[in-house]
């Protein structure tokens, strides 16, 4: 991303914001509640144009002033917060939808629902399944279609602590064995720390500090980087 900048009306949201993730690369957005991580994911995405700015994915820009690629044409992955399965699809047909038509569609659906520990699953309806179920089953659907840039907007929140910490393992070693880059966005300084290769940390819109988490947690640049990160021990 360079140079983003987005508004809502009156109020600037994004301002001048540049990024970048290296291939295979997980980048975590930490920031407190407003400070716009997900307006940038949505940005990524296609979601929401900016005023100004442009958004390269693979080496194609997908969106500067004369250009506006669709969401479906950007080789992402998205993994919205409430998982958003589609309710009247079993898990193995979420998962398989919009790669029904391709070789090996139902091979590759197998496979991904074993890797997410859902295989046994596979002909459940979504509201029967537990939180953490729905997010893996969710966590393969977005792997599907063998994204560039897989989308992860607070991948485990409203999960227990418990399975939380199991889910950040289980998802962190999938992300790492495929080798797709990921920008994740979460407010928990913890989580960011054990996902993340770097942290970008947002403040009002910007990027206050970038990178990794050792970095941020030895060096931080100012108080306010000091306190969010201090709060893990
Ligand atoms: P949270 O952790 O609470 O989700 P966030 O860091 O992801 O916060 P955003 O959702 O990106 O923040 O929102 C940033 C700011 O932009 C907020 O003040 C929000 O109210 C505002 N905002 C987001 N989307 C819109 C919209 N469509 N119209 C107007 N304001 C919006």
């Amino acid at each position: 991303m360079r140079s983003i900048r987005l508004s809502f009306g009156d109020t600037a949201v994004i301002n001048d914001l540049d990024l970048d993730a290296g291939p295979g690369e997980i980048i975590c957005l930490l920031g407190p509640s407003g400070c716009g991580k997900t307006t940038t994911l949505r940005v990524l995405a296609g979601l929401e144009r900016p005023d100004s700015g442009s958004v390269e994915i693979d080496g194609q820009v997908v969106c500067d002033q004369t250009v506006e690629v669709a969401p479906e044409s950007r080789h992402i992955g998205y993994l919205f917060q409430d998982y958003a399965l589609f309710p009247h699809l079993t898990v193995a047909q979420n998962v398989g939808f919009g790669i029904e038509g391709q070789a090996n569609a139902a091979h590759e659906v197998r496979a991904l629902l074993d890797r997410v520990q859902m295989g046994r699953f596979a002909q459940a309806m979504p509201h029967t399944l537990s939180g953490g179920q729905q997010q893996r089953v969710a966590l393969a659907r977005a792997l599907a279609r063998k994204p560039k840039l897989l989308l992860l907007d607070e991948p485990f929140s409203g999960l227990d602590t418990a399975l939380k910490i199991q889910l950040r393992e289980s998802t962190h070693s999938l992300l790492k064995e495929i080798g797709t880059s990921a920008v994740i966005v979460t407010h928990d300084a913890e989580e960011a720390m054990f996902m993340a290769d770097r942290i970008a940390l947002m403040r009002d819109g910007r990027i206050v500090q970038l990178g990794t988490p050792a970095e941020l947690y030895n060096q931080p640049v100012d108080e306010f980087t000091a306190r969010f990160l201090g709060e893990v021990i």
